[in-house]
């Protein structure tokens, strides 16, 4: 079996649970995977956040199923650890989402292109956000390549940068406290801008 499916313990296709006017159950499939603890623990997760959620905001799910309104755009790195909708306490429906690791943006990419497309000429966003974050592994492998084909040729750009302009991507690699004492090298660009989140496009 070709990388990366090889190394996955499960590959499962999971229709995540909303309340009927949705149309969708919890339910699983394809592969003939049997559902693990960690799976079914998800799903059991999954439908207590849309009882509350439901609970909370009875008019939300009615309102999302006839149609999505987002106004932002949101580019943000694959990293388990910065999913925007938590980290702004936002709810479903408030952001058009594309992630990549490191939060690339490429020209060639025809899954960003599609996402772009589709949000400014089918739902008339208002704002395209390109957000980074500390800590990041995708830069940090830019700098210092891993073993890891897909993923080099993904961050390339970065690498290109890294190396042609000789900026510092360290500070992007840095928890807050240790970025605080890590002093840049060659001239500052907007990759080394203490801010976390720079706004790129305002329609
Ligand atoms: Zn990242």
């Amino acid at each position: 079996m070709p990388w990366p499916w090889r190394n996955l313990a499960s590959s499962l296709m999971v229709n995540s649970f909303l309340p009927d006017w949705f149309g969708t159950l919890a339910t699983t499939s394809i592969s003939d995977c049997s559902l693990s603890e960690e799976l079914d623990e998800l799903l059991d997760r999954n439908k207590e956040w849309a009882t509350n959620t439901s609970f909370a905001q009875p008019k939300l799910f009615p309102r999302l199923a006839k149609a999505q309104n987002p106004k932002i755009l949101w580019i943000g790195c694959s990293d388990s650890r910065v999913p925007e909708t938590e980290i702004f306490r936002a709810n479903p429906g408030d952001f058009f989402v594309h992630r990549n690791i490191a939060n690339v943006v490429r020209e060639d990419d025809a899954s960003l292109n599609s996402v772009l497309q589709y949000s400014i000429d089918g739902l008339n966003i208002k704002h395209i956000i390109v957000c980074g974050h500390y800590c990041c592994g995708g830069v940090k492998a830019a700098m210092d390549p891993p073993n890891l084909p897909a993923v080099n040729d993904w961050i390339k750009p970065i690498s290109d940068l890294y190396q042609g302009s000789q900026i510092s991507l360290i500070p992007l690699t840095l928890s807050p406290q240790r970025r605080a004492q890590h002093r840049p090298r060659g001239r500052g660009t907007g990759l080394a801008h203490p801010c976390p989140l720079q706004r790129t496009e305002q329609r």
